[in-house]
């Protein structure tokens, strides 16, 4: 079933649900709260539980949102759709202001700081003066279409699911994009998908504003329902509530966000509503049952309702392979001056009193399978990422195709043409091979995030994906495109990571162990594609242990030893050297 088609079904059963004769006019206002919580929810799915960041603090967007529009239309006497774009821009900013000093923070301190500044900034709603002190704003005017005005909860409910629903699209489709991909690899992943030109530091900002925004349109959905604003339910309290709805329905999951709102308040509701008359009436008992509950449900299913509920339906959604004719134009690169491809001079990496890399020189020449071999901790990966601009060089000089890069980002040494896999595999394991691999095409796209919410990405993202497939089927896992990486084995993974790499379109590989957990036949295949990249025209730098793998497979073959070049030469004249047998071949025998 398409997703487009669920949607349209669960949209016809909101706009039929109020019609239904005998419909208490109080269900009514509960699913009025659950689309006003759902927003909220649906921002932290992908805040916390697609980019990882953990935010107690939610409850102050909405504040912001609710606040501008009951200034601006009780004090200045605007309409609530002027007042709309007003709420989701205050809304962003704040956002933009707090995510800034926010979303530097790691570990514990994140979380910390989103609960200090809802403190904070709720004792602020409460103690301004022109936003009415503890006694808020009263007078909101209702929401108006024409002469009707949405005065009860049974007119403002189609305002609020209409909003719901259109948030949840354009946030279904923000997360199935180029720069949703990137949002989906911040958890898991972010070093790698950094490596190919993802902005990481950008995309945390963008979920944070997202969440914000979304919270700010529950806010003044909330202002205009129940015309009047006061503080409390922007306090800290309300922030961990959000949070317990997105963990509760599914955090990784927009849906879950629902379904996670729908349970804790007809939960919330129902035990306020009949506990008292059990126990006769002592207060704040609820509380506690409705907190047993919750650990209880989040102990049952740990992902998520959604995700569980998911599981127990007897159809699934499909996924379309690419269409692999689609074109994705190659990066436009100033052609290499005759001479070697990359120039390693004298590089020198030292790491406090350890010399990791020491003076090392050595060239790959186009069209050249080059080896990097060496004991454990030679410096063979610091090699690599001294080229990669992951690490700054102590000393020395790095060229590639006759352009200094020892200065260089990352990103940009990418965009000239190397790419790389890593030692130990960097893919984010609950995103598909397809998805892994498309992270690699990221400069290679231009769409931004208004334009994949409103859909306007789709050529540019057909020829990612159609790229992304065809370097899937080029190393052989045309079979496994749609399957999660993280269910391959460790060995298929590393071929992932190629293809991935591939996506850059590349003039040089660089592979880190490549052959490392294949079986035998896997190697000999993997020996194969590399051999057609060479002919191809592409060039190799590989770091690899299995000797047998690198004499076939090498050129040429350079040793390193405590970070000293000890040999370079034909994989012929390196067996022979005694030097190297001694550091290296006879111990690894
Ligand atoms: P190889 O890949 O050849 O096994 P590495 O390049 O990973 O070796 O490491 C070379 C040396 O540098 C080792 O002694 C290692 O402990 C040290 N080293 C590598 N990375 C760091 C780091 N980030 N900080 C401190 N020492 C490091
Ligand atoms: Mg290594």
């Amino acid at each position: 079933m398409s997703q487009r088609f669920s949607i349209l079904i669960f949209a016809l059963i909101m706009a039929v649900l109020p019609l239904i004769p005998g419909m208490p006019p109080y269900w009514i206002v509960l699913l009025d709260n659950i689309g006003l919580a759902a927003l909220v929810a649906m921002g932290l799915v992908l805040l916390t539980g697609v980019g990882g960041l953990t935010s107690f603090g939610q409850a102050v967007f909405c504040g912001f949102g609710a606040y501008t529009t009951a200034v601006l239309s009780t004090q200045y006497g605007l309409s609530p759709w002027l007042t709309l774009p007003a709420s989701l821009v205050v809304s962003g900013i704040a956002a933009v202001i707090l995510g800034i000093v926010t979303v530097r923070l790691s570990g514990h301190y994140l979380p910390l700081s989103t609960i200090a500044w809802g403190i904070g900034i709720y004792y602020l709603f409460s103690k301004l003066e022109f936003l009415g002190r503890n006694d808020g704003i009263g007078r909101v005017p209702p929401l108006q279409i024409g002469s009707y005005q949405m005065l009860d909860a049974g007119s403002i409910y189609y305002a609020i699911w209409f909003f719901v629903i259109a948030s949840a699209i354009l946030t279904l489709n923000l997360l199935d994009s180029r720069t949703g991909r990137g949002i989906r690899a911040l958890r898991r992943g972010h070093i790698a998908a950094e490596a190919f030109g993802v902005a990481t530091g950008w995309a945390k900002l963008l979920v944070f504003i997202h969440a914000a925004v979304l919270a700010g349109l529950s806010g003044w959905l909330y202002a205009h329902f129940q015309r009047a604003v006061m503080p409390t339910p922007f306090g800290a309290q309300a922030g961990i509530e959000y949070l317990f709805i997105a963990v509760v329905g599914g955090a990784g999951y927009v849906w879950g966000g629902v379904l996670g709102a729908a349970i804790v308040v007809i939960l919330k509701e129902v035990l306020q509503g009949y506990l008292p008359l059990i126990f006769g009436g002592q207060g704040q008992l609820e509380i506690i049952v409705f907190g047993i509950m919750l650990v209880a449900l989040v102990q049952l299913a740990p992902g998520g309702v959604w995700p569980w509920l998911v599981g127990l339906l007897p159809f699934k959604t499909t996924s379309q392979r690419p269409d692999t004719s689609v074109a994705l134009a190659a990066p436009a690169r100033a052609a290499a001056p005759a001479g070697p491809l990359l120039r390693i001079d004298n590089a020198r990496k030292q790491f406090g009193g350890v010399t990791a890399v020491n003076d090392v020189s050595f060239d790959v020449g186009a069209r050249e399978i080059l080896a990097l071999i060496g004991p454990n901790g030679a410096g063979k990966s610091t090699t690599f990422n001294l080229i990669t601009g992951v690490l700054k060089a102590t000393s020395g000089t790095v060229t590639f195709a006759g352009q200094p890069i020892i200065d260089a980002a990352p990103q940009t040494i990418t965009q000239l043409g190397i790419s790389r896999t890593f030692q130990h595999v960097k893919l984010v394991p609950d995103m598909t091979v397809l998805e892994n691999v498309a992270i690699g095409a990221h400069l290679r796209g231009r769409s931004g995030a208004i334009a994949s919410m409103l859909r306007l990405d789709r050529a540019d993202e057909a020829a990612l994906l159609a790229e992304a497939a065809r370097q899937i089927e080029r190393v052989g896992l045309g079979d496994q495109i749609d399957h999660l990486a993280g269910s391959l084995s460790l060995g298929q993974q590393r071929i992932v990571e190629i293809a991935r790499a591939l996506c850059v379109n590349p003039m040089l590989l660089l592979l880190d162990e490549p052959a490392a957990g294949l079986r035998h036949m896997e190697k000999q295949r993997l020996a194969t594609l590399l051999r057609q990249l060479r002919d191809g025209g592409m060039s190799v730098l590989l770091v690899e242990h299995d000797m047998g793998f690198v004499m076939d497979l090498a050129d040429r073959i350079v040793v390193l030893d405590f970070g000293t070049r000890i040999a370079e030469g034909t994989p012929q004249a390196i067996m022979k050297n005694p030097d190297v047998i001694k550091a290296y071949l006879g111990g690894v025998a």
